[in-house]
């Protein structure tokens, strides 16, 4: 049996790795140190025989007894909001939680795929974004502290696969959706799903012209596994390239919703991307891969998770403070 473990275990992606890994007959360590992460998450998996916890921050040294076969290094706040409140831990666990998970791979000689992101490429000037593009990022602006943190997460782990010969694979993730996503993350689904759900008015940034290509997390999840079988350890994007205007969409979620919420228009925020879409075609090529689940019923499956949501959960949504992030 493969053992596999999976730091940001009890976050979004990294729950759904967990019972995907554990569906494939691993045995999987979850590891989490629950600062945006939630146990309810992984609750689930409390009588699993194949599952243990071990709550514990990646950026300090990482001890897990035993062999490891498998590392998946998903601990990192993602989304503008939290990362935002928590920039500091956001670059630390970037840089220093990347750099012991590579080091626990070295130590284990275990096969490690971490999670990047489609921030590397910042605001884009190439449409859609391929994997040799550099990108364009202000190191300095508000999402700088997770952009610069994840391109130095590629960087330290293809210096540990060229100098170490530590075997690595680096998924790009693209904006990903689904049932466990936080209410309360400030990302757009959950955003407007709550807006709907409480009866307030669909708050877009900027126009609405700013474009995104979400992906369901099922087929999300399927593409970060047959990269971690693959061979191939150069970054591979995985993403829905089925792409929409924040405005278009909006629309879509007051169809979805059959509510008739209004769409009110509130500043952009600094260095937000005007469009986002991944050219998928490496990992149609490699991982024989590509997005199977519609829009449409990625967003049905995610609207009826969240209605089912209790009202205590509904309440716990704090306002968004959005001051240091339009400045
Ligand atoms: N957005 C919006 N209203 C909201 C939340 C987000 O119009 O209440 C926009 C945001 O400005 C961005 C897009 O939706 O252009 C996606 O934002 P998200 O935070 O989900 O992720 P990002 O792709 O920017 O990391």
């Amino acid at each position: 049996m493969k053992i596999a473990l999976i730091t940001g275990a009890a976050g979004f992606l990294g729950s759904h790795l967990c019972d995907k890994l554990l569906a494939k007959g691993m045995s999987v360590i979850g590891m989490d140190n629950l600062i945006t992460g939630s146990m309810s998450n992984i609750a689930h998996l409390e009588t699993n025989p194949n599952f243990s916890f071990i709550n514990h921050d990646v950026c300090k040294h990482i001890t897990v007894e035993g062999r490891l076969d498998y590392i998946l290094h998903f601990a990192s706040p993602a989304s503008p909001i939290d990362y935002l409140k928590i920039p500091i831990q956001t670059l630390k666990v970037g840089a220093l939680g990347t750099h012991n998970a590579l080091g626990l791979a070295r130590a284990k000689n275990a096969r490690i795929l971490v999670a990047s992101t489609s921030e590397i490429y910042g605001d884009p000037l190439v449409h859609p974004q391929t994997e040799d593009y550099f990108g364009n990022v202000n190191t300095i602006g508000p999402r700088g502290v997770y952009d610069e943190a994840k391109r130095y997460l590629e960087s330290i782990t293809m210096a540990y696969h060229r100098y170490h010969g530590v075997d690595t694979r680096i998924v790009r993730i693209f904006n990903t959706y689904g049932p466990r996503m936080r209410l309360n993350d400030g990302r757009v689904i959950p955003a407007f799903m709550g807006q709907a759900i409480r009866g307030e008015d669909l708050t877009v940034f900027g126009d609405g012209s700013q474009t995104r290509s979400f992906c369901f997390v099922e087929d999300e999840v399927e593409g970060i596994y047959r990269l971690l079988l693959s061979d191939y350890h150069l970054p591979v994007n995985i993403g829905n390239p089925d792409e929409i205007s924040i405005l278009d969409f909006a629309q879509e979620i007051i169809e979805l919703t059959e509510t008739d919420q209004k769409i009110v228009y509130e500043p952009l925020p600094k260095n937000d991307p005007l469009q986002r879409k991944p050219d998928i075609n490496k990992a149609k090529q490699i991982l024989d891969w590509e997005p199977q689940i519609r829009r449409k019923e990625g967003m049905r499956r995610t609207y009826s998770y969240f209605k089912s949501l209790t009202k205590e959960e509904l309440k716990k949504v704090e306002h968004r403070d959005f001051t240091s992030f339009k400045t």
